[in-house]
């Protein structure tokens, strides 16, 4: 079962979305220089479908992506959930930041538009970093998969660069 501490309204973390963002809690990768460890408990409201749309439908007409932010103790979840809530509400975008360098092989990406992976390194720095080690991945219409990492430094002329599949352990 997930869970969610908080959720916000985000325009940063999903490039040119409006993102209403999730914060799963019982995150079980102890990211070192993790700044919100108290998302490593096991505290909030249960994240299931019915939780999901009603928040959904407080947001939908301001919102044009739903970003799951974490969920790594049960990615099959994360992946069922924004299944059925793509299949449902076919505008908006499904985005998924995940801690895990690599996601498990038998966890379906195919209903994300965006995945971001990779464990938080301070010293590496986040996104925006030139040093990250973390990737932003996003899906086109026509289904290849680009690296958009450099968007996060405001550097969209960089020409994308496609990934061959979604890094899986
Ligand atoms: S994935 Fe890493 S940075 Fe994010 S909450 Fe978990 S430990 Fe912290």
């Amino acid at each position: 079962m997930l869970k969610y501490a908080n959720f916000d309204i985000v325009f940063q973390e999903v490039p040119d979305e409006v993102t209403l963002a999730i914060n799963i809690t019982n995150c079980p990768n102890q990211c070192p220089g993790c700044h919100s460890k108290y998302l490593w408990e096991n505290i909030g409201k249960e994240l299931d479908m019915n939780e999901l749309e009603s928040l959904v439908t407080q947001y939908q007409s301001g919102i044009t992506c739903v970003c799951f932010m974490g969920g790594d103790a049960d990615p099959k979840e994360v992946a069922d959930l924004a299944k059925q809530l793509k299949t449902k509400y076919t505008n908006l975008k499904m985005a998924w930041y995940s801690g895990k360098n690599d996601l498990p092989q038998n966890v379906s990406t195919d209903h994300f538009d965006y995945i971001k992976v990779g464990r938080y390194m301070a010293e590496l720095g986040a996104l925006d970093s030139a040093t990250t080690n973390q990737r932003m991945m996003k899906r086109l219409a026509d289904g290849r998969v680009k690296d958009i990492t450099a968007w996060f430094r405001k550097n969209k002329k960089v020409d994308f660069v496609e990934v061959e599949k979604i890094p899986a352990e």
